[in-house]
């Protein structure tokens, strides 16, 4: 008896072998870091549930991209917290608003690094949803609403020209409206920008994963929740329809939000097209790795890079994370 003849274990024997036969390799340009700007002075405020994350102000800014741009990340996701929300939120489309200004300030600074500038309306409406609502309260003060679909996307695209002219590179509209990406490109084109890509949260789910991120844009729906328009978890042929109206309309990049617990839809996405993919490493997956390093329950840097790497594997091209400048640093040592 010959057992065994084949020995896995001799391409595992030294860091050497094992690095030569290694089929995924995160690197620190696949990485995207989110960045929060918010209005106001000297802002430098840690998000409670997000430890190492912060809002910045327009004059704290530079700090923090300056570390991104020294670490050899490509690119930046800008969010917006607005002084004011109103119904139609009109401060996401204000040529002077928020994102728009950290966006010229970016380029200023920075012209190669890219700014990719997050377009939805749910961080500057008063009622927290990603569109136009039709509300209606009820005679004991219970208030409901719709999100207007056809309404919203006019609102959207002017969003996203204002974003442009600002400087913006790549516009990634996340608000699930149906025709969204149409209305943007055609939006951006009439408007001369059609130079400029949309990479589109095309299976964006209606996740509990989300939920630090809306202490950080500050961002929860004042009533109702999102599962008319984001997808429900638990279906995944309905996230290759999702892509594919995406594609049609002109999309140039696609992602699926969130990225752990839908590393399967990443694998079935990349099969089915062949534009560039991003995953969005989100909030809550990031909070729950900090929590547990804080606790002294795993190795944060190991546990990040195997995520990470995990996301890669699954056929994402690019992550957006907001563990991005400690993996650089890691992957660096
Ligand atoms: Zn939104």
């Amino acid at each position: 008896m010959s057992f065994p003849i084949v020995r896995h274990r001799r391409l595992r024997g030294s860091a050497g072998i094992r690095g030569m036969v290694r089929e995924t390799v995160l690197n620190p340009l696949d990485l995207i870091q989110p960045i929060f700007v918010t209005f106001g002075t000297g802002v430098k405020n840690e998000i409670s549930s997000m430890p190492g994350v912060f809002h910045f102000s327009l004059d704290t800014l530079k700090e923090e991209v300056d570390e991104i741009a020294s670490l050899g990340i490509p690119a930046v996701l800008l969010f917006g917290v607005p002084e004011t929300k109103d119904a139609v939120g009109s401060s996401a489309y204000a040529d002077e608003g928020i994102v728009q200004e950290a966006t010229r300030l970016i380029k200023s600074w920075y012209p190669e690094l890219i700014v990719i500038a997050d377009t939805c309306l749910c961080e500057f409406t008063d009622h927290g949803h990603c569109g136009m609502v039709h509300t209606h309260t009820a005679a004991d003060g219970t208030v409901t609403g719709d999100v207007m679909n056809d309404a919203s996307l006019a609102l959207l695209a002017r969003t996203a020209v204002s974003q442009a002219k600002a400087g913006a590179d790549i516009i990634a509209p996340s608000n699930m409206m149906d025709g969204f990406v149409q209305a943007i490109r055609s939006g951006l084109d009439e408007a001369g920008y059609e130079h400029v890509p949309i990479m589109s949260y095309s299976v964006k789910y209606a996740s509990a994963y989300y939920g630090p991120f809306r202490e950080a844009a500050d961002s929860a729906p004042q009533f109702g929740d999102r599962k008319t328009y984001q997808m429900d978890p638990a279906n995944l042929r309905e996230a290759i329809r999702e892509a594919e109206t995406d594609v049609l309309e002109g999309a140039d990049m696609l992602m699926v939000k969130p990225a752990l617990a839908y590393l399967d839809v990443v694998r079935v996405i990349r099969d089915q097209f062949d534009l560039p993919l991003v995953a969005y490493n989100v909030s809550g997956e990031y909070s729950m790795v900090k929590a547990a390093a804080q606790a002294g329950w795993i190795n944060e840097k190991v546990i990040v890079l195997e995520t990470l790497t995990g996301m890669k594997r699954a056929g994402a091209d690019m992550i957006i994370t907001y563990h991005a400048k400690d993996a650089v640093r890691w992957l660096r040592e």
